[in-house]
């Protein structure tokens, strides 16, 4: 294919980057592209006040660029505000790679990724998301020390999902003693939507505390495994967000709470795993607020994952990592409360309290 040099008459009239919609004031974004390998990935530094930019790649088959820009733009922002609330020295980042993590991914191509996270020299620090596996980290480890989320015999910290399961657990208990005055769940009846990694071992802490749970997942065979391993309903039905049920986990894809489903959601609390729950954070959050459905968000509660992973970098215990994760319960109710003093949705409650913390960083920084 030759080049050549394009009227700019002829552009499409959106800026492809800054223009975007889901950009916000990103700090870098970074196109990767390897020939021999097949690599296109993009890497998105949100913001680095707080510390190096740090969040998992994602391979997912986008259908076309604009969708893989679009997801790690809007997952790079997450991760600020994540590290933020929990009150980690990270900033936020994120990676995607486009391709099938099934069909495309080789380790030639996963070490080529890493020598791009290398060329970054530490401002971005990559992890495990959708699509990757603790091996795939391994091999970015040996093209460069920028990575986290790798094997427990090479110095990592292990496997993050129980820990996010149990971060979830801890903020959807916390929703329950805000929504009921009381976070036991016993008897309540909670929807877990995915029944992945997150997902499973969300289903265990609900059904040792003896709630009753529903499961969906497209997977007809991890549904079986799931339900017969804890006891867990497997949901039968065609509209899963018109169950009549207490609790709805969304464990499997974003933008699951949106215009069609808040209509038909019967629950009184959201909390689960998945990133970026709201399709809409303003709208959505607003009318989730006045349906009285109680939002624990996203990234408050699934914060455990990367507490797990800053552990790599801090030197801290499993101790330590269950105590951050075990606090999640507090952090929700705070921004709970805040949320209710200031009249806001607790998604904007969240926000703040990520902004101030980044906010007086920099002032800090600028002394
Ligand atoms: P996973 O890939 O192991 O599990 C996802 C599950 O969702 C799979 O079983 C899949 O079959 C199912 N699924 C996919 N589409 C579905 C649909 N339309 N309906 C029902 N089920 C569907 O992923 P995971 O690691 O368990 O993560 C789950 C979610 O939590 C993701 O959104 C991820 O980004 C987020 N998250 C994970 C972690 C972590 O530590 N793993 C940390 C923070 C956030």
């Amino acid at each position: 294919m030759t080049s050549e040099i394009i009227n700019s008459k002829d552009l499409p009239k959106v800026d492809p980057v800054f223009g975007q919609l889901s950009f916000d004031n990103h700090e870098q974004i970074v196109f990767c592209n390897d020939k021999d390998t097949g690599l296109k990935a993009i890497i998105g530094i949100h913001n680095t006040v707080l510390g190096p930019a740090l969040g998992g790649t994602r391979m997912w088959q986008y259908n076309n660029e604009w969708e893989a820009l679009n997801d790690v733009l809007r997952l790079s922002r997450g991760m600020t505000f994540k590290s933020a609330v929990a009150g980690l020295n990270l900033g936020g980042g994120k990676a995607v790679i486009i391709g099938n993590a099934k069909t495309q991914k080789t380790p030639e191509l996963m070490k080529k990724f890493g020598e791009f996270v290398h060329s970054l020299s530490g401002k971005y620090i990559t992890a495990e998301d959708v699509g990757m596996e603790t091996s795939d980290m391994d091999l970015v480890r040996d093209v460069t020390p920028y990575v986290t989320g790798i094997s427990e015999s090479r110095g990592g910290a292990g496997n993050p999902s129980p820990i996010t399961a149990y971060g979830v657990f801890m903020g959807m208990k916390a929703a329950a003693k805000q929504k009921y005055g009381s976070d036991v769940l016993e008897d309540k009846r909670v929807i877990v939507q995915g029944i992945g990694h997150v997902g499973e071992s969300l289903v265990e802490h609900l059904t040792n505390e003896g709630a009753k749970v529903v499961i969906a997942d497209i997977n007809q065979e991890r549904l079986e495994a799931v339900s017969k391993k804890y006891g867990a309903t497997i949901f039968t039905g065609d509209n899963l967000y018109g169950l009549d049920a207490d609790i709805y986990a969304p464990c499997a894809l974003g933008a699951t709470v949106n215009d069609a489903t808040i209509n038909q959601l019967k629950v009184d609390i959201i909390a689960g795993a998945a990133n970026n729950q709201l399709a809409n954070e303003v709208v959505h959050g607003n009318m989730l607020q006045e349906k009285g459905i109680l939002y624990a968000p996203d990234f408050v509660v699934n914060a455990g994952g990367i507490i797990n992973v800053y552990a790599e970098l801090e030197g801290y215990g499993k101790t330590e990592i269950m105590r951050k994760t075990e606090n999640i319960y507090n952090t929700t109710l705070e921004i709970f409360n805040l949320a209710d003093s200031k009249g806001i949705t607790t998604h904007a409650a969240s926000l703040e309290v990520a902004k101030a913390r980044i906010e007086t960083r920099k002032k800090e920084n600028q002394q």
